[in-house]
């Protein structure tokens, strides 16, 4: 295994806020974003023992993944059309965009039909942004108890993406509060410039590109 310093530098940053809020490195999943990336820029973070990435498009991640898939794990983190969904739970091990009933359903189909069940993160869009996708907290525990009640779908996570221009804390919060009163026990939430902060505020897994890969 080959030393990457970013790699390295990223871990040490996980560890030390984990540390920081009574937690242990291992209670944070680095997901390493690796979409629009080169191959260059990504086989160094895969070859230093990096094992769980992130994609936010079916096709990309096909094309880049296919070969090495049993290699790795892969998460869905962009949004998913229901005619990408028979492809998407064939390909990736989790998906975190679950947000809307007319997905639920396919998705529920498509596992059925296929024997094999990704996870599943339902994305909370916390800053209510009208171009952002994601149920709305309003929603939240509503679309939750359909997903698991209408389509049978176990929901292991959260996910957000906070407004960029907002300081992130408050959404971090807001998404773990609607985590905790609905049983929910994982966290996706934190990228390159936040997930200290999400960490702080109960991330389970960070979803870091540019940090890690340089910018897009
Ligand atoms: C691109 C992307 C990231 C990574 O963003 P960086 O700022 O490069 O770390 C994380 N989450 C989602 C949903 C993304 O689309």
């Amino acid at each position: 295994m080959t030393v990457s310093p970013a790699l390295t530098d990223v871990l040490d940053r996980i560890a030390r806020a984990a540390k920081a809020s009574g937690r242990t490195r291992a209670d944070v999943t680095l997901v390493a974003v690796s979409k629009q990336q080169t191959w260059e820029r990504v086989e160094p973070i895969l070859a230093a023992g990096q094992a769980v990435f992130g994609e936010n498009r079916v096709q990309e991640a096909m094309e880049r993944w296919s070969e090495r898939r049993s290699e790795i794990e892969l998460r869905l983190i962009g949004p998913l059309q229901t005619n990408k969904a028979r492809e998407a739970v064939a390909f990736f091990d989790v998906i975190e965009t679950l947000d809307r009933e007319k997905l639920a359903g396919v998705l529920a189909e498509e596992i059925q039909k296929q024997g094999k069940a990704p996870r599943l993160y339902v994305q909370v869009n916390t800053g209510e942004e009208e171009q952002k996708a994601g149920v709305i907290p309003s929603e939240a525990d509503a679309f939750i108890a359909a997903c698991r009640q209408t389509y049978g779908l176990n929901v292991e996570g959260l996910m957000c993406i906070p407004p960029a221009v907002e300081p992130p804390g408050p959404h971090f919060a807001l998404l773990a509060k609607i985590a905790a009163r609905n049983g929910v026990e994982k966290l996706s939430m934190g990228m390159s410039d936040d997930f200290e902060t999400a960490i702080r505020f109960g991330a389970t897994s960070v979803r870091v590109g540019s940090a890690l890969f340089g910018a897009r």
